[in-house]
């Protein structure tokens, strides 16, 4: 056979190979398109940090983007908070202050600058977090919580951080979130010491169940009477960030049925175990 022969031949059983193999591929069934990203390129981006850490992925980066945290206070406690959980991705930040920025407050509530003297806090916090993200949204409250707006400000959100400064708050706090059932950690920072303490209601015990009563008006001093320096409530504030992202994306190891009680002076931090309480007037009747 001539070698122009040959090359005919081998083209045509070529161009029936071909054929066959369309046939084929015509009457397979096509494969699944891929499942649609759950995260988009900025996202992956923005987040890529904390992406690719062991037990963090996608699902818990999905899981913030669809939260709603409110954070009480934007001072001491609710500034590295709500940085933190802003940048992290929480989808919905709520911002309760009803205070406005004083020169004494700059050392340590770094969402606030000396421009901002005299601004109301929960808005010059607003504008800062959402310069740091934009792709999140942000809401100023520009009310002091108590106990008769306490159920309408915790409604609707999936966590509560609470930064306030005062045990009439704090305890109104506890109570909103037990009623509503709404996840709560708690902070508390002055001088070199604080605690920190996650809050499951139903599930663990509550800060009224590891502290009854408040403590007697004067007995605890308060920053104004006994000092604080800003990264002692830096460290506080973290940790309770860290707390809410370990709540909302579902990760072990969040302190429920406990505190921590934080030496900073002696760089000592101590678990402490607490219970539920049976007879506790905010969470006793929960299952
Ligand atoms: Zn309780």
């Amino acid at each position: 056979m001539s070698s122009s022969r040959r090359g005919l031949f081998r083209a045509a059983a070529e161009a029936a190979a071909r054929a066959a193999a369309a046939d084929q591929a015509a009457r397979e069934p096509a494969p699944p398109p891929d499942p649609e990203p759950l995260l988009g390129d900025q996202e992956v981006e923005r987040y890529s940090r904390q992406l690719v850490m062991e037990g963090w992925g996608e699902a818990e980066q999905v899981a913030l983007r669809d939260a709603s945290v409110l954070v009480i206070g934007a001072g001491a406690l609710g500034s590295p908070v709500a940085s933190y959980l802003a940048g992290a991705g929480v989808g919905r930040l709520g911002i309760v202050d009803d205070d406005l920025v004083e020169l004494s407050n700059l050392h340590r509530q770094f969402l606030h600058f000396t421009p901002d003297l005299g601004q109301p806090k929960a808005h010059t916090a607003v504008a800062k977090l959402q310069f740091l993200n934009p792709e999140i949204a942000v809401e100023p409250y520009q009310v002091r919580l108590d106990e008769a707006n306490a159920d309408g400000l915790v409604a609707g959100h999936d966590l509560v951080v609470d930064c306030s400064d005062g045990f009439a708050t704090r305890y109104a706090v506890n109570a909103a979130c037990c009623r509503a059932g709404v996840a709560l950690v708690e902070g508390g920072v002055v001088g070199l010491t604080g605690l920190v303490m996650s809050i499951e209601p139903g599930d663990s015990a509550c800060y009224r169940c590891a502290f009854p009563e408040p403590p007697p008006p004067g007995a605890v001093p308060t920053c104004a009477q006994a000092g604080v320096l800003g990264p002692a409530a830096g460290v506080i504030g973290s940790l309770q960030a860290l707390e809410a992202l370990k709540l909302l994306a579902g990760m072990p190891g969040a302190v429920t049925d406990a505190f921590l009680q934080v030496d900073l002076a002696r760089g000592e931090v101590l678990t402490v175990r607490t219970a539920r309480r049976a007879d506790c007037p905010d969470c006793g009747g929960l299952r």
